[in-house]
Parts: structure tokens; C-alpha cells; sequence
């Protein structure tokens, strides 16, 4: 039977790395650089960018981040820290600037919004995050102000770094009545609304009048140390000297969860930090570093099974066309009626039969189990000649 497939190519399930907080922000608490690192080091030998491709992206080059990055001065590394502290908003520092172009146009990552800001102190004096800090959507008084603010991002990343930003994270997951209802105003392709540990919210939905698509975050990257590690807080790190017992047992349904996640053909979407450094010396959870070992893991595990590496963006895009598209099958052609409401370009899906077969001139390839041909298809009806090898 001829069907348009769950996911791009008929892969089993897709997968997004998603990195938050990137910025030009360099915070002086450990004696290794890229530990400090959350973006200021560009690219350069000690950044921590150069970490994740000497730990991970060697091992598997195949995986696609998606950097959640504010555009203004990150307000989270608070100044009255005592430790040594570098930001910088994007358009300060040519470097950073040609580093974000660079992870977009050569090496195929995707920037995302993720505020100017990122938010407030409410007692400026006080350096710890926790319930002293306003996330930047909780701040909007009105929808204009939100709507003018967030679109402002998108322009500058376009002007500074020639980046199209086509969706985004509210900061801390954080939101008001109204922030939904801003993002609708945008016109996001996507936004990521929420963490999810529910399965039967794993899906991606729309919302809004605009019909952006809520995307789900169902998977921390710490999951395979999350009761071993230090975390610099002595009354957490006084628990964990019991609870890292139980790691091994905890890893085991961490392995049942992802497993879950990809046998149902969910969208595994991996939430982490840049930079363990925090503004209070502590350990921020969910990072690239402390978790190396637990994202090691995590990939050692997909790298075994038909997972499609794509970013946010890309899965996102083929969720849109697949929502917005009809397949039916007449004697020997086959049509796909596309909606293309919001007129992207690059629009494909995959078709896919139990046999071999063939659409105008192109041969369907073996994957997952099944013959597949992926198609660029275009607003409207889109017929094809259909016959069999
Ligand atoms: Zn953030």
C-alpha cells in the first residue's frame, strides 16, 4: 500500500541535539577553557565548541544541533558574580558573528531564537537563578511588545550573519497568557513550548491562527549520570553521595525511554546546555561536559537504528508538509495535493510502498524495511506517472 511515510526517507524516527543558550558570554570559573566557554571562543582550539566536535561529532558526524542563541547581552551570567565575566550581544564582535554563519552555511547546524536577553534579575545583587529570575517571555506586559522584540531578533540575525531564524525556546520554558499568542503573531514555522515526559505529549502539534508547530522536548542529556555527578550545591551533592547508587538502575529505564521514544517513531529531541559555568561557581545542569559521557551513550545507542539526524528546523518542515498533504492513487499515476499555505521552498516528502516501484523517472531505494522515494513537491497537485519495477 502506497503511504507518505512518518518521517523524511521512511527513517524509523528523527533526532535533534538541542543546545541552549549559545552566546558570546565567556564565564571564568574553571581552569579549562571550554568549560568556561559559551561561545566567545568561537570556534577556536580551547572553545567548547571544538570540545563537542573533538568528544562527539567525530564519533558521530552525523549529528545535527540545533543552538538556541539570545541575540542581546545574555542577562542570566549576572555581572555581580565573582567571577571574571565576558558578554557581548551579537553584532559586538565580527568573530562570533562569521561563527554563527559558519555553523549554519559549513557545517549544516540551525540558530534558533531564544530571546534577546534571555530575562531579569529581580534582585540584581543576587547571583543564584533560582526564583531570582524572570525568563524573557514572562516578561511581556503586551502582545506588540513581545511580537516586536522577538520579530527584532529574527532581523538581526538575518542582517549580522545572512541566518533565516524560523523558529525558537521560550527561555526556561517560561511563558505568561500571552506569550503563545506572540509567538502565533510571529509566524514561527516551529516553536518549542515545553518539556515533555508524558508520552502521549510527545507528539508535534499546531497552535495559533498562524499554525506554528509546537515542538516537543522529551529527552535530557544528563540521563546517564544525572545521579552521579557534582553539581557544586553541597545539599544536592550531600543527597547524590547516596543516590549515585542507583544510577545503574536509573540508567536502565533511561534506555527504556529512549527505546520507547523510537520504537514509537516520536521525534527524540535531546535537551542540553553549552557551558557548565555558571554566574555562582555551580555546576549548570544539563551541559555538554558533564554530561559527555551520558551523550556518548545516548548516540552509541541510536547510532544502531534508523534515526534521521536533522535539526529542529528540518523535522519541523517535514511535519508541515506531511500535515499538509493528500496522497491518492489512480490506475497508473499517483497525485499528492499539497497545501502550502506559508509558501516554503525545499518542500519534500517520502512515499512509500511494500514493493519496488517507480514515480515519473525515479526508482524507489530500499529503507527501514521499505522501498521509498523522496519527492520535492510544490503547492497544488502534484501528479506523478506510477509504475512498477
Ligand atoms: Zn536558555
Amino acid at each position: 500500500m502506497f503511504k507518505i511515510s512518518k518521517w523524511f526517507n521512511n527513517y524509523q524516527a528523527p533526532s535533534v541535539l538541542m543546545i541552549d543558550d549559545l552566546s558570546d558570554v565567556y564565564i571564568d570559573v574553571y581552569d579549562r577553557e571550554y568549560k568556561n566557554d559559551w561561545g566567545h571562543l568561537c570556534d577556536s582550539d580551547q572553545s567548547a565548541y571544538s570540545y563537542l566536535q573533538n568528544l562527539l561529532f567525530k564519533k558521530f558526524p552525523q549529528i545535527k544541533v540545533t543552538f538556541f542563541t539570545p541575540y542581546a547581552r545574555h542577562n542570566v551570567p549576572n555581572e555581580n558574580s565573582k567571577y571574571k565575566i565576558k558578554k557581548y550581544a551579537l553584532g559586538e564582535r565580527d568573530e562570533y558573528a562569521k561563527f554563527l554563519t559558519k555553523l549554519v552555511k559549513e557545517h549544516k547546524h540551525e540558530i534558533a531564537h531564544h530571546g534577546s536577553n534571555h530575562g531579569e534579575y529581580i534582585d540584581p545583587k543576587n547571583v543564584s537563578t533560582a526564583n531570582n529570575f524572570k525568563h524573557e517571555w514572562e516578561l511581556f506586559e503586551s502582545v506588540k511588545s513581545g511580537v516586536d522584540i522577538t520579530l527584532e531578533g529574527v532581523k538581526r540575525f538575518k542582517d549580522i550573519c545572512d541566518i533565516t531564524i524560523s523558529g525558537g525556546k521560550f527561555c526556561g520554558y517560561k511563558m505568561r497568557e500571552n506569550s503563545m499568542e506572540i509567538i502565533d503573531e510571529c509566524n514561527f514555522l516551529y516553536w518549542s513550548d515545553r518539556i515533555n515526559f508524558i508520552e502521549k505529549d510527545y507528539e508535534a502539534h499546531f497552535f495559533g491562527k498562524n499554525r506554528v508547530i509546537s515542538f516537543p522536548t522529551n529527552f535530557s542529556s544528563n540521563e546517564f549520570v544525572r545521579l552521579s555527578y557534582m553539581s557544586g550545591h553541597p545539599q544536592r551533592d550531600k543527597k547524590k553521595k547516596i543516590l549515585k547508587y542507583f544510577q545503574p538502575l536509573y540508567s536502565l529505564i533511561a534506555y527504556y525511554n529512549l527505546f520507547n521514544l523510537y520504537k514509537n517513531g516520536h521525534i527524540i529531541s535531546i535537551q542540553t546546555h553549552i557551558s557548565p559555568s555558571t554566574a555562582l561557581g555551580t555546576v549548570q545542569a544539563l551541559n555538554i561536559v558533564t554530561d559527555i559521557s551520558s551523550l556518548t551513550k545516548i548516540y552509541n545507542f541510536l547510532a544502531k537504528k534508523s534515526i534521521w539526524y536533522a535539526t529542529c528546523h528540518d523535522i519541523a518542515k517535514y511535519f508541515y508538509v506531511r500535515e499538509n498533504s493528500k496522497l491518492s492513487i489512480y490506475d497508473n499515476k499517483l497525485e499528492i495535493e499539497f497545501n502550502n499555505h506559508k509558501n516554503y521552498t525545499d518542500t519534500t516528502i517520502s512515499i512509500v510502498h511494500d514493493k519496488p516501484f517507480k514515480l515519473n523517472d525515479i526508482l524507489s531505494k530500499q529503507n527501514n524495511n521499505l522501498e521509498v522515494i523522496n519527492l520535492e513537491i510544490k503547492n497544488g497537485i502534484n501528479s506523478l506517472r506510477l509504475s512498477y519495477i
